[in-house]
């Protein structure tokens, strides 16, 4: 079954070619050839100005189709040109999963005069980058992003979509699912297939964290999750690697929105750069007074890093949240993790579980914080801390 050419009115005009997302659409002269892997998207046809192409009658697409096309999406999140590292992130296990489900991993980037970001997206695992440039993509605003990924899900139908758990990702994702009547996994931590059935298992920490729950949703496609920044890890960049870089046109932004981006304003908040530090020294309700992070300051400021918080000491007033790391805070993923008078709840383990190293200092024995801690030394904080900073100090 083939897309329908109607060579009376068909005046090559070229723009079928340009909108087909998979390529095989080309001109030869004055002749339209339809190549090997045309799925009947249909994208050629909404362009057609001159309507000369059809799809066949019965080619309408399923609305649940067993196994998609598409492969796995990954929603290429940037602001003013620059990658959100949860893109380059999701990749990496995007590609893992691919591996496993063999299909396709495409990078979806939307943004205006954002093109220079497809190689970064292709060596970081994208097979495909599907880009959507246009003005009112510019600027983050929740209805034409909604409306572009709508779009262009209907029409290449992926079989599982990823996001960063960002705040542009929390706050269109949803809409997304919504319209393609499909669930949505928020703030996932693992994912994991059932082969069989072509399921994506989303493990996230449910009930306050004091469980991790392993969400499926099997009756309805495609496969929609979000992931927290710092989760998953990227791979190491392969600038090497071929990629098929595919402009869509979605014809949903020419219509004018019911929202429009006016200015930004900047925060005027506290800044602590936890999602960058290499190092985080990290307090609880053990340093028992507010004043005493002062010592974890000490010990911060010889490591170069930064200072990190239980929601325990953030409640307690000492410390102000942006600080605080965890399940309703940061996730971090430091090379150095110091947890320091901190039990090691699980809502607090979900936020740093992507340390590559961590030390914890705690004079309960008992404490859950030994058991995910490389290093645990049992003991009072405030004999130890003074004695490593002195240490550091005297080794310099
Ligand atoms: C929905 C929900 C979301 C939450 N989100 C978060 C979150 O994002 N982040 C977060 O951190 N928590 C979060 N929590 C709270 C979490 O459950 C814990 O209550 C909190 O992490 C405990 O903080 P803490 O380790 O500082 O305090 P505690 O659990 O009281 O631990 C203090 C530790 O200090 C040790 N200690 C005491 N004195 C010393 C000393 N002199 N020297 C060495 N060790 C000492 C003790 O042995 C103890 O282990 C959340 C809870 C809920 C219900």
């Amino acid at each position: 079954m083939a897309i329908i050419v109607d060579l009376d009115k068909c005046t090559a005009c070229g723009l079928c070619v340009e909108a087909c997302p998979f390529g095989v659409l080309r001109l030869e002269g004055e002749r339209l050839i339809i190549g090997d892997g045309c799925n009947l998207c249909g994208a050629c046809v909404e362009v057609c100005e001159f309507g000369a192409l059809a799809l066949p009658a019965t080619a309408a697409p399923e609305p649940r189709p067993e196994v998609p096309p598409d492969g796995i999406w990954v929603f290429a999140e940037q602001r003013h040109g620059r990658l959100a590292p949860v893109a380059l992130e999701l990749l990496g296990e995007a590609r893992r999963l691919a591996e496993i489900l063999r299909v396709p991993v495409s990078a979806v980037l939307f943004g205006h005069q954002i093109h220079d970001l497809a190689t970064e997206l292709t060596a970081a695992g994208a097979d495909k980058v599907y880009v959507v440039d246009h003005p009112r993509l510019a600027e983050f605003l929740e209805e034409p992003y909604a409306q572009a990924l709508i779009e262009l899900a209907r029409r290449c139908q992926p079989e599982i979509i990823l996001a960063g758990a960002t705040y542009p990702g929390r706050a269109f994702i949803p809409r997304v699912a919504a319209a393609l009547d499909t669930g949505l996994t928020a703030d996932c931590t693992a994912f994991d297939l059932d082969l069989e059935k072509r399921l994506l298992l989303q493990t996230r920490p449910a009930f306050g964290g004091n469980i991790m729950a392993t969400i499926v949703t099997p009756r309805s496609f495609p496969q929609m999750a979000t992931v927290r920044p710092r989760v998953m890890k990227r791979l190491a960049p392969q600038p090497e690697r071929n990629g098929q870089v595919v402009p869509v046109q979605v014809a949903a932004l020419d219509e004018p929105g019911k929202s429009r981006f006016l200015q930004t304003v900047a925060e005027i908040t506290e800044t602590v750069p936890l999602g960058e530090a290499e190092v985080i020294v990290a307090g609880g309700r053990g340093l028992q007074d507010g004043k005493h992070f002062s010592l974890l300051e000490e010990l911060a400021e010889l490591l170069g890093g930064a200072i990190g918080a239980t929601r325990g000491a953030v409640d307690a007033g000492w410390i102000s949240y942006p600080h605080q790391i965890g399940q309703t805070g940061k996730t971090v993923a430091p090379k150095l993790y110091m947890a320091c008078g901190i039990s090691g709840a699980a809502q607090h383990l979900v936020g740093i579980q992507s340390s590559d190293f961590i030390v914890a200092i705690n004079s309960d024995p008992q404490a859950p914080i030994f058991q995910i801690a490389d290093v645990g030394l049992v003991g009072d904080l405030f004999e130890i801390i003074p004695a490593l900073i002195q240490e550091i100090k005297a080794s310099r």
